[in-house]
């Protein structure tokens, strides 16, 4: 039985609701008078001891009857209880999440971008400059100087200004030395 029949029943749910607490409390009587009478009578070995310990397993199944008719009862107000305890919370975190997510698929989509702008440039840069003949370390497209080592990257011509690797000794262009 779910809520939404309950809630369609409004006599059973009455009904529910009487009987539940009843049964829960002719369980919960029967309960403390078996272990009552247990205890008192633990000690007294003269009388016949306990008897009224067929009532302890007798009281589970108002126990349990009570417990589910309460519940059953009562289920509807308490949802409705959780329901505005708990809504704005999940609202929160599922707020919360959402905005992490947005940032986080905005980052990575970011990220994306970023490397397919920037990897043609970086791959042309590679291609375009020779690695420093020193160190080997790939400089920029502009640098002149090693910005790993600091050693010149390029030697111009003071015949014919042509610029030659840095490490070069004479111009490949007009075989100069340089
Ligand atoms: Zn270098
Ligand atoms: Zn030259």
């Amino acid at each position: 039985m779910d809520k939404y029949n309950l809630n369609e029943h409004p006599q059973a749910k009455k009904v529910f609701r009487k009987f539940g607490p009843l049964l829960l409390a002719i369980g919960g009587i029967m309960i403390t008078v078996s272990i009552a009478d247990f205890f008192i009578t633990f000690g007294d070995f003269s009388g016949q001891g306990p008897t009224l310990m067929f009532l302890f397993p007798l009281s589970f199944p108002f126990l349990m009857a009570g417990f589910i008719m309460t519940s059953l009862g009562y289920q509807s107000a308490l949802m409705r209880y959780q329901a505005s305890q708990v809504a704005p919370v999940a609202k929160d975190v599922t707020n919360y999440m959402l905005d992490n997510t947005k940032d986080s698929i905005a980052g990575t989509v970011g990220a994306i971008v970023r490397e397919i702008k920037t990897e043609p440039t970086s791959e042309a840069k590679k291609v375009e400059r020779k690695p420093c003949p020193y160190c080997h370390e790939v400089p920029n497209s502009t640098a002149i100087f090693c910005d790993s080592c600091g050693r010149p990257l390029q030697k111009e011509c003071s015949h014919c200004k042509h610029k030659n690797d840095g490490d070069a000794s004479f111009c490949e262009k007009c075989g100069k030395r340089l």
